[in-house]
């Protein structure tokens, strides 16, 4: 008995567990929800929910052309790439281009460490990002595939963007093999530092930008999450490059 429910932990058979939440890390009935949504308490991946703010979901007479949307999202991925890799060796990020509100933006990365995604997590739930403040937690997802609609990788999905399953919004594959190749530079230049015992003082080194505080990129800063005036305030988007 205990290996048949096993079995069917988080499967539609469980009746349980939610499926969604347990494969997809979100479910559209949030605490509402029928079936449980089990927090896991170590975990390699994280959600950081409704972060990227496409311009187009903002605005339907949005006027970006296709290759705007895609330099402005390519700057908000990189922007987030190098900050999640202050936090250990960041193995994937995904970035959700549904526009259902327990979707709507959410970023999933997914570290070595189950260590390095608790630590993400919580530096994370005391910053903010272009004026609003982030919420990150440990999520259940294992395999992106397994979370990801395979109607839309192939065009064929009727839901469009309120379907339940991630609808991937991908970065230029140049950037992401830049992005990725810089964290291994990086990586090898910290445990280089480690190894001769001395502590990495921050900033400095493998083409990393000091982000905090303003300065270049996206407007990160650490604030208190009673600052609500700000709330609204969407950033322009950060036209960097
Ligand atoms: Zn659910
Ligand atoms: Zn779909």
């Amino acid at each position: 008995m205990a290996s048949y429910l096993a079995s069917i932990y988080g499967t539609e058979q469980d009746k349980v567990n939610c499926s969604f939440y347990y494969k997809i890390g979100a479910c559209r009935h949030g605490d509402r929800c029928s079936r449980k949504h089990t927090k896991p308490p170590f975990s390699q991946t994280i959600l950081v929910s409704n972060v990227y703010q496409n311009p187009r979901h903002a605005d339907p007479n949005c006027s970006m052309s296709d290759e705007e949307l895609q330099k402005d999202f390519d700057s908000f991925f990189e922007d987030f790439f190098c900050e999640l890799a202050k936090f250990g060796q960041l193995l994937e990020m995904h970035v959700c281009d549904n526009v259902g509100d327990h979707l709507i933006g959410n970023v999933y990365a997914r570290y070595d460490m189950e260590t390095e995604a608790q630590a993400a997590v919580d530096a994370l739930n005391d910053r903010w990002y272009a004026g609003r403040p982030l919420f990150a937690e440990l999520s259940p997802v294992t395999d992106f595939r397994e979370a990801c609609c395979r109607q839309n990788e192939t065009q064929e999905c009727n839901r469009g963007g309120f379907c339940n399953f991630m609808h991937l919004r991908y970065a230029s594959p140049a950037l992401v093999r830049e992005l990725h190749h810089e964290l291994s530079v990086e990586l090898a230049s910290r445990r280089r530092e480690e190894e001769r015992g001395s502590r990495r003082s921050g900033g400095g080194g493998g083409g990393w930008k000091d982000e905090v505080g303003g300065g270049g990129g996206g407007d990160w800063r650490s604030a208190p999450r009673a600052a609500d005036a700000d709330y609204d305030r969407r950033s322009a988007s950060p036209a960097r490059r």
